[in-house]
């Protein structure tokens, strides 16, 4: 771990550690004195919720899923919310944010080059990154050029200062004015309600690169956890967000609680959004079948000595296995290859107007029809093997 010492010895940030410091100090001294001597009112926590949520999911569907990732498009109205409610969580600008956001992603786990790299422990991960001045801190924003353009990025991060102080101060004394409670909600919508946000969404970098399961991949540490899910506004699924990042949803069942996913689509619904980007689902369930055969082949690997002839058996039997999914995930890629040649061919034939419209509806719903069925069966397959390797874990239990 040597070469880790440098990021953990860096200078001091003294912006952002007495940022912390003066915004945690009071829930811990004025705050509890506060509450044991005074009757705040009820309004005081329901602003404060409201304000937690607004906070929360302008970061997760503002400055992550759209702006980070792309993972739909956005009408105005929609992103200034976000640039507001996701400023005042003081999480940074969009533009800073995201293009750390994405160098975290390009270079996951690295030690040096990922920003909060979860190798480097859970409270540097956490908020130890923030707290000191560390060279991969230093952005240029080369992978945020198409958020350059982005008028409203560009307005938040020239007004960034104006913008916290307006909203984290101005909201919480207007309403604590207006409801006659002013401590009251300084305290509970002002400074409660932004560290307490600022935790759960730290929970994101930190300990859901920790804790929880990983189905889709275990080629980086991100997991999926219910429990942090339920914490960080849908962003717990973080081991399929990591394969996935362009999808818009991170909780991909529809039991998964991902209310940022579940604001998109309504946003969706009421034409605030377009264009939500989802993985296909033969693509996911690839993923997840290639992470159970690597698992078997482990647990295999870890027995061999205990019973040799019975786990030789097991493990001729994975390998045919293997060679099904190998070869259903080849017919797949094929799949789209000829679909996306069938498609440019038809697009150049149209251009050159050697087709008639009607022809070209027709081929193309004949072409549709037929990958359609294709690709129902190689599901069916895919789940036929599933099933198979579950049985051969459950076999290899005993073994
Ligand atoms: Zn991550
Ligand atoms: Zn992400």
């Amino acid at each position: 771990m040597s070469a880790a010492k440098p990021a953990e010895h860096a200078p001091i940030n003294w912006v952002t550690t007495l940022m912390f410091t003066f915004t945690t100090l009071p829930l811990f001294t004025v705050l509890p004195w506060y509450l044991w001597t005074h009757d705040v009112s009820g309004w005081a926590w329901v602003w404060g919720l409201v304000f937690l949520y607004a906070n929360g999911i302008g970061i997760t569907a503002g400055y992550h899923r759209l702006w980070a990732h792309r993972s739909y498009k956005a009408h105005p109205i929609l992103k200034v919310g976000y640039a507001l409610f996701g400023g005042m969580a003081i999480q940074n600008s969009i533009l800073i944010w995201a293009s750390m956001h994405r160098v975290h992603h390009q270079h996951v786990d690295h030690i040096d080059k990922d920003p909060y790299s979860a190798q480097r422990g859970l409270w540097y991960s956490h908020i130890g990154w923030m707290l000191r001045d560390y060279p991969s801190a230093n952005i240029d924003f080369e992978n945020a050029r198409d958020l350059k353009n982005d008028r409203i990025v560009m307005w938040q991060h020239r007004n960034y200062l104006a913008l916290i102080l307006g909203m984290n101060i101005g909201l919480p004394v207007l309403l604590g004015l207006a409801y006659g409670d002013l401590w009251g909600f300084v305290l509970i919508t002002g400074f409660l309600r932004l560290v307490v946000n600022h935790h759960v969404t730290f929970f994101i970098n930190s300990l859901a690169h920790f804790w929880g399961r990983q189905p889709y991949t275990t080629s980086n540490s991100a997991r999926d956890n219910d429990f942090l899910a339920f914490l960080t506004y849908g962003e717990g699924y973080h081991n399929y967000h990591h394969l996935f990042q362009y999808d818009y949803r991170n909780g991909i069942r529809w039991w998964h609680y991902d209310p940022t996913k579940w604001l998109i689509a309504g946003c969706a619904w009421l034409g605030l959004a377009k264009d939500l980007k989802r993985v296909p689902d033969f693509k996911i369930k690839r993923a997840m079948l290639q992470a159970q055969f690597e698992r078997a082949r482990e647990k295999l690997a870890q027995r061999k000595a205990a019973n040799s002839d019975r786990v030789a058996e097991l493990q001729h039997l994975l390998e045919q296995e293997w060679q099904h999914f190998s070869s259903t995930v080849a017919e797949w890629t094929r799949l789209q290859g000829e679909k996306f040649d069938a498609a440019k061919q038809q697009l150049s034939e149209k251009v050159h107007e050697r087709m008639s419209e009607a022809q070209t509806q027709w081929e193309q719903s004949e072409m549709r029809q037929r990958l359609l069925t294709m690709e129902r069966r190689l599901e069916e397959a895919l789940e036929m093997q599933r099933q198979r390797v579950q049985l051969l874990r459950v076999q290899m239990a005993y073994a």
